[in-house]
Parts: C-alpha cells; structure tokens; sequence
C-alpha cells in the first residue's frame, strides 16, 4: 500500500488567452496562490504559421511584458516563471526564456502536416488520408518526429511524448500493447530518457474531458524509468481551475511506474523530491 504522495506546488506547462487557454495570466496566479502555489510557469504556444492556436510573433513581447509584470507585483507571494511550449516543426523564438518545453503537435507527411491533438476525428481523418487508415504507420510516424525533436532541442523539458494517445484511452483505434505501436513508442521512451531533459507526465487531456489517467502511459514511463528518466508532473493548464489536474493520479502512475522523486521548478530551477 502507498504511503502519502508527495503532490508538486508547482505547474510549469500552463496556457493563457495570450494562446489557446481561457484565462488571463492573472487569473492563473490568482488560481496558484488559492492552491498554495510555491511556483507558476507559463508556457505560451510559440508562433508557428500553421497553426492558429499559437501566439503571433506580434504578441510575444506583450505577453512577456505582462509576466514580468506579475513576477514583480507577486514577488514574495510566488515565483512566476516565463517560458514556452515550442513546437518542434515552428521556427526557434527570437527571444530567450527561463525555460523551454518541446513538444510535437504535427507530422510532416507529404508534404502536408497533420495535428496530432486537434480532434478525434481529424486524427481518424489523417490516418485515412495519409495511411490508408493504418494507424500503426501514423503512429511511427508520430514517434519518429518526436524522436527527430528530443535528437534536435535544446529545450529543458520534453512535452507529451505519448499524445497520440490522446484519443484513444479506450484502445479503439489502436492496441498501444502491439509490437507495431509498442516498438517506436519504446525507443522514443529510451531516447527521451537518455537525453537528460525533464519528460513530463502530462495531464491536460483529463481536465479536457479525453481521458481518465496522463500520458505517457505505464509501458513508455517505465522504460523511461528503466534508462535513468527524470520525470516532471504537468496539467498543461488552460484553465485556471485545473492547474493541478490529475497531479494525485500522475504522481501514484509514476510510483507504480517505479520512479522514487520527480522534479519540479523553484526559481527557474529544477529541484528533485521524493513521491
Ligand atoms: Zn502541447
Ligand atoms: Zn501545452
């Protein structure tokens, strides 16, 4: 039996209206300091042209400006961290941050890119467009790009890297247990291990309604685990009312998954502590 976890105060993969969350960067400290927040960091989708959820290179200072506002007005109160969530196949930000996630929303095929995470039924849509509806192939794939960025990144942390299975927690549109699925999602799990950087457990599809339990699941976190990963609990908050979403569940997966610490922020440093 479990004794207590050990529940992160922190959140570093949070979203604001400066992107596609709902709620102003304010709101989201407010939200922080009512759960006892030691540390807040915000990760707004970098500018990408493909996609129209990311935050214009226009508005980037702006929401820099209104951050390192906050940190001012808050200081003592909470440590308010800026950073972003660059999408691998976007250009790098012209700008510098406390901290970077990378992570993989689209795959290049074709020619063409296809969304990852959009909906259900464009991810149905991309495998029948692309892959003559073989979800296997669209899942290689998948793994391949995000292979392709933890190989290329300098960022500190390794967003979702299991988040084709955002859609498909009831194993309807593909066996996460086939050797087909299984293979690449393993080598990745190895690599993101390897490369030293942060690789979260990633709760957003929870609060969204899309799923019960975060990702990655038990086979990637334990072979992470395996290759001496370091793991950091994310809610990948767009909505200041679950920034600690499944925080309970994520830390008890990575416990079973093997993992004695995870990592989280404190002053724009990550510092380990037991689950
Ligand atoms: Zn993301
Ligand atoms: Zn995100």
């Amino acid at each position: 039996m479990n004794t207590r976890l050990n529940l992160p105060k922190s959140n570093v993969h949070s979203h604001t209206t400066f992107s596609d969350g709902r709620n102003s960067a304010e709101d989201m400290v407010r939200a922080a300091l009512a759960l006892g927040f030691h540390t807040l960091g915000f990760s707004e989708h970098g500018c990408a042209d493909y996609d129209d959820s990311a935050m214009p290179l226009d508005r980037e200072p702006e929401y820099r400006a209104e951050v390192l506002r906050l940190r001012a007005k808050y200081a003592g109160q909470i440590d308010l961290l800026l950073g972003c969530e660059h999408d691998w196949l976007s250009p790098p930000s012209p700008y510098a941050y406390d901290y970077a996630i990378e992570s993989v929303h689209y795959v290049r095929k074709d020619g063409a890119l296809w969304c990852v995470d959009w909906s259900r039924e464009k991810l149905v849509a991309a495998a029948r467009e692309f892959y003559d509806g073989d979800f296997y192939r669209l899942c290689r794939d998948y793994f391949r790009t995000v292979c392709e960025s933890i190989e290329g990144t300098s960022a500190d942390i390794l967003g979702h890297i299991e988040l084709v299975m955002k859609f498909n927690e009831a194993r309807d549109l593909f066996d996460d247990a086939d050797p087909r699925y299984l293979g690449p999602a393993l080598e990745c799990a190895e690599l993101a291990a390897r490369s030293g950087r942060l690789v979260e457990i990633n709760t957003g599809a929870i609060a969204k309604g899309y799923r019960t339990q975060p990702t990655p699941g038990p086979a990637m976190l334990k072979r992470v685990r395996e290759c001496g990963g370091r793991v950091i609990l994310s809610s990948d908050c767009h909505d200041r009312d679950h920034l600690d979403c499944g925080f309970a569940g994520a830390a008890e997966l990575a416990r079973a998954c093997g993992f004695k610490t995870a990592w989280e922020y404190r002053r724009a440093e990550p510092v380990e502590y037991p689950l």
